[in-house]
């Protein structure tokens, strides 16, 4: 019943990514109780936003437009993926994400480029990192991707 819900449809996959939701069990201890519970409201789709705080009879169109005037809805997609008040932190997570990714790589024995400029037939191409180790290069480009489809046909594309 939650998988086909609006809340927990993004929830749906999660079951094949054990690493995504791996510091819910095993890494709440090392996060303060009030961060945790934050971190859980967002990974389960439950921002208090525009949208959500006005289900039901108390929605109109002038409720749902986002707190910071960019005239979108208000959804958690919006302000976790587009808002322009979001846009620093999700630079910053974003880079740092990257960053533990090549530390952890490297450790591993991975010879790893941040950003490298790539000329293909359709432009340059700018990937968070390219990876090689022995014969095998990876190239990796990191992203948020809704889990209300297929991840595995995320990853593809
Ligand atoms: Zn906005």
């Amino acid at each position: 019943m939650l998988y086909v819900s609006v809340d927990g449809k993004e929830l749906r996959e999660c079951h094949k990514t054990n690493l995504s939701t791996l510091w819910v069990d095993s890494g709440a201890h090392r996060i303060p109780g009030r961060d945790f519970v934050q971190h859980v409201t967002t990974r389960i789709n439950c921002l208090p936003t525009a949208v959500r705080v006005s289900r039901g009879a108390r929605r109109s169109t002038r409720d749902v437009k986002c707190r910071a005037r960019c005239q979108e809805t208000e959804t958690a997609a919006h302000v976790v993926q587009n808002c322009h008040r979001t846009h620093g932190g999700r630079v910053k997570t974003h880079d740092a994400l990257c960053r533990v990714i090549a530390a952890g790589l490297r450790r591993g024995g991975w010879r790893v480029e941040e950003e490298p400029v790539v000329p293909t037939r359709e432009g340059n191409r700018k990937p968070d990192l390219v990876c090689q180790k022995d014969e095998s290069v990876k190239v990796i480009d990191a992203q948020i991707v809704s889990a209300a489809g297929s991840l595995n046909e995320a990853h593809r594309k």
